[in-house]
């Protein structure tokens, strides 16, 4: 599924997504908001949101067609939109400081030909220039072996000094956001929107309550945090009542190995679960869903401070939390 290196990044996020793109039970949303302070963590996840959508080998180092296009970022399906987009109506070849009318415009009229593949259009704020050069080279750092900057049509050139940013209201201003609004809502078959943001406040309202918003974690660098919370979702929820007892055992044994008691592990869990239910409010079927588990874990944590068995605590959450899929 996704890079290993995103996955220890940005654990809850990579879940989230992975586990919308299951094979043969595919529950995309039309559109994804990703906040952040990672703009870059975000623009990873959407290309690989792309590649496993289009990938054909489906094994781990896949080297089929579309995965290398998608290194190269020069796949048909990616359709990346921001201020520096030469290809969707800014064909001139100069920057602007905004998306514009015209690129919404473009973007629309494209979409609306059908294609072989699932398209995934990326709407960033992004620099390129000489003055952003030596920014560029850090930011993609821990990319450069997955991904690159888009590559622009009919030509070979690196594009070294681009860096996706933040977008905001400021940069995708209501005019543009309202010629896309219909197919944001209602996209074509096999089409789906990404938008990349600080947070959902920065966005038009428009956007956000047409967007599942999937907040990334703040903290990245907290490598026992993430490598937990990996390991906890990597396999989430569980399916059987036996693989909620395996599992549960080995929540265990992470919290053991990690000199982690089983409350703060639970705590942890719960502070992304009210971060994903704050920021997404609008949308009452996943609030629904994931105020479900938050009792469950709270139930959980309540059993744990009356010194019921930690063990047997972790195995009747996990079997609930298997039971209420
Ligand atoms: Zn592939």
């Amino acid at each position: 599924m996704f890079k290993p290196e995103i996955k220890t990044k940005q654990p809850f996020a990579s879940q989230f997504l992975e586990s919308a793109l299951v094979p043969g039970k595919e529950k995309l949303a039309n559109s994804y908001m990703l906040t952040g302070s990672n703009t870059m963590d975000m623009y990873f996840l959407a290309l690989e949101t792309a590649r496993i959508l289009n990938c054909s080998g489906k094994t781990k180092d896949c080297a089929c067609t579309s995965c290398g296009w998608i290194a190269q970022n020069r796949h048909p399906a990616v359709i990346t939109v921001s201020p520096v987009d030469y290809v969707h109506h800014n064909k001139d070849g100069k920057p602007r400081t905004v998306i514009t009318i015209d690129q919404a415009r473009g973007l629309k009229q494209s979409l609306s030909v059908s294609s072989q593949y699932h398209r995934v259009v990326i709407f960033t704020d992004a620099k390129e220039g000489k003055e952003y050069q030596s920014h560029a080279g850090p930011a993609w750092q821990d990319y450069k072996d997955h991904i690159s900057p888009p590559v622009l049509q009919n030509s070979d050139s690196d594009r070294e000094s681009w860096i996706p940013g933040p977008l905001s209201y400021k940069t995708f201003h209501s005019e543009p956001a309202n010629a896309l609004l219909k197919i944001i809502e209602e996209p074509p078959p096999g089409v789906t929107f990404f938008f990349l943001a600080k947070d959902r406040e920065d966005m038009l309202d428009t956007i956000v309550s047409r967007s599942q918003t999937i907040p990334l974690a703040y903290n990245p660098e907290k490598n026992l945090e993430t490598g937990i919370l990996n390991e906890f979702f990597s396999k989430f929820p569980p399916k059987t009542r036996e693989e909620a007892v395996l599992y549960s055992e080995r929540l265990m044994e992470i919290a053991k190995e990690n000199s982690t008691s089983p409350e703060d592990l639970l705590n942890l869990i719960e502070k992304y679960l009210v971060l994903l239910i704050r920021h997404n409010s609008e949308n009452s079927g996943f609030c629904r869903h994931a105020i479900n588990r938050l009792k469950r874990l709270q139930q959980a944590k309540t059993e744990l401070n009356s010194y019921v068995n930690p063990q047997a605590v972790m195995d009747s959450l996990l079997i609930g939390l298997a039971a209420s899929k």
